[in-house]
Formats: structure tokens, sequence, C-alpha cells
């Protein structure tokens, strides 16, 4: 099974993702994590979008979409994916069908001032992409990644200037995506105000038998 997920920034596609990814053993593939990490690693790539991602601005399509593609041919897929962050405009949506099947598009809808709140309290461990909230899933330890200890940061483009910037971008490019999928009868609308583990359940029961 092949998915897209879909959301503003902060809306919970990472932690969906994750759950969905182990419910589903199928790969959870985000082209954020793989940009961020081209950074870390200081690669021409890296060092040719920072100033982009670090302003909130989406990466050129050309160069995210070779990236994706590299991953996929030299990833086993067989059992299927989960695609977190691409397609982000209607340009990749397009040609995202050249390269991948995908059978349902998980749309998860949060109204921007829950997001403002959400990212402003954001904190995610650079090890191993556990995600907290100091509002709403604080770490047991302050600080300190529940699951392997390492101490948290806050990611760059979560402060509070770029995350209107990404939500600008979001309903401008990414938005429009939904109405493709719509007219392909591959749009799951979720509500994502809910719990992360109720919003993972009803996301198994709208796929149904997909
Ligand atoms: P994310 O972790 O999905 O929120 O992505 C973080 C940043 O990576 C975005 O703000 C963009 O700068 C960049 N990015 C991730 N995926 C894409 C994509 N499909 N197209 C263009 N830029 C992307």
């Amino acid at each position: 099974m092949n998915l897209v997920i879909l959301g503003a920034p902060g809306a919970g596609k990472g932690a969906q993702s994750r759950n969905l990814s182990k419910h589903y053993s199928i790969l959870h593939i985000s082209t954020g994590d793989m940009l961020r990490h081209e950074m870390e690693i200081k690669s021409p790539i890296g060092i040719s979008i920072e100033e982009r991602m670090n302003k909130g601005e989406l990466v050129p399509d050309d160069v995210v979409t070779e990236l994706l593609k590299e991953r996929l041919r030299s990833s086993d897929a067989s059992k299927g994916i989960i695609l977190d962050g691409y397609p982000r405009n209607l340009y990749q949506a397009e040609i995202m069908e050249s390269f991948v099947v995908i059978d349902k598009v998980i749309s998860i809808d949060v109204p921007d001032e829950v997001i403002v709140s959400r990212m402003s309290g954001r904190l995610i461990c650079p090890n191993c992409g556990a995600s907290f909230n100091i509002h709403y899933h604080p770490p047991i330890k302050k600080g300190i990644c529940d699951v392997c200890g390492t101490k948290l940061v806050k990611r760059d483009d979560d402060k509070a200037k770029t995350v209107k910037k990404r939500l600008k971008t979001y309903h401008k490019e990414t938005e429009p995506i939904k109405e493709f999928f719509r007219k392909k009868s591959k749009l799951v609308e979720i509500d994502g105000t809910n719990d992360i583990e109720v919003i993972t359940e009803e996301i198994i029961k709208a796929l149904g038998d997909v």
C-alpha cells in the first residue's frame, strides 16, 4: 500500500507516519528528514538548500524529486511506503505519478491558530527524530529525549516568524493538491486536532481494506 500524508507544518504528519509505518509495516519516507540530513552532512545539495530551508521556503522541485527517486530506487519498498512531505505542490503531485502509484492521500486538517501554538512549543530529538511539545507532550525530563536520552533542540524553521511563513506557503502551494487527489477519489480527510493515537485509529478505520 502506497500512501501520501498531507498537512500543514506541525499538523502531526511525522507522528502519524511513524505510527502508520509500524501498523502496516510500510516504509516511512520524509523528504524534510532527507533534506535536513543533506544539510547536516554538508553535501553540495545540503549547502545549496540551507538558506531556503531555514527561511521556511520550499526547495527546488527537481532537487527534492531526484533525491526521492534515488531513495525509492535504493530502498525496499515492496510492502509499500508512506510519503511524508512530498508532494508539496501541484507540479510535484503530477510528476509523482510518473514514478510511484499512490493508493490514498491522507490529509490531516488542523486550524492555523492551533498549529502556531503547537509549533511554538515543539522540540525534537536530533538523534532519533522523536518529537515533543512543552505544552502538549513534554518529555519526562526537561529538555531530554524520553526515547534515547539526547538533548532536545528546536528546529530553526520552527521559530514563530518562520512558522507563519511556512503556513502561508502551505496554503498557497500545498493545499491545492487536496483538490487534485479528491478528483481522483484518493483523498481521505482527517480531523488533526485529536490526540495522536485517536487520529491514527481514525486513519486506519478510514483506509479500510485499501
Ligand atoms: P518538513 O519536515 O516536511 O516540514 O520539511 C521541512 C522543509 O523541507 C520544508 O519547509 C521545505 O523547505 C523542505 N521540503 C521538504 N519536502 C519538500 C518538498 N517536497 N518540496 C520542496 N521542499 C521540501
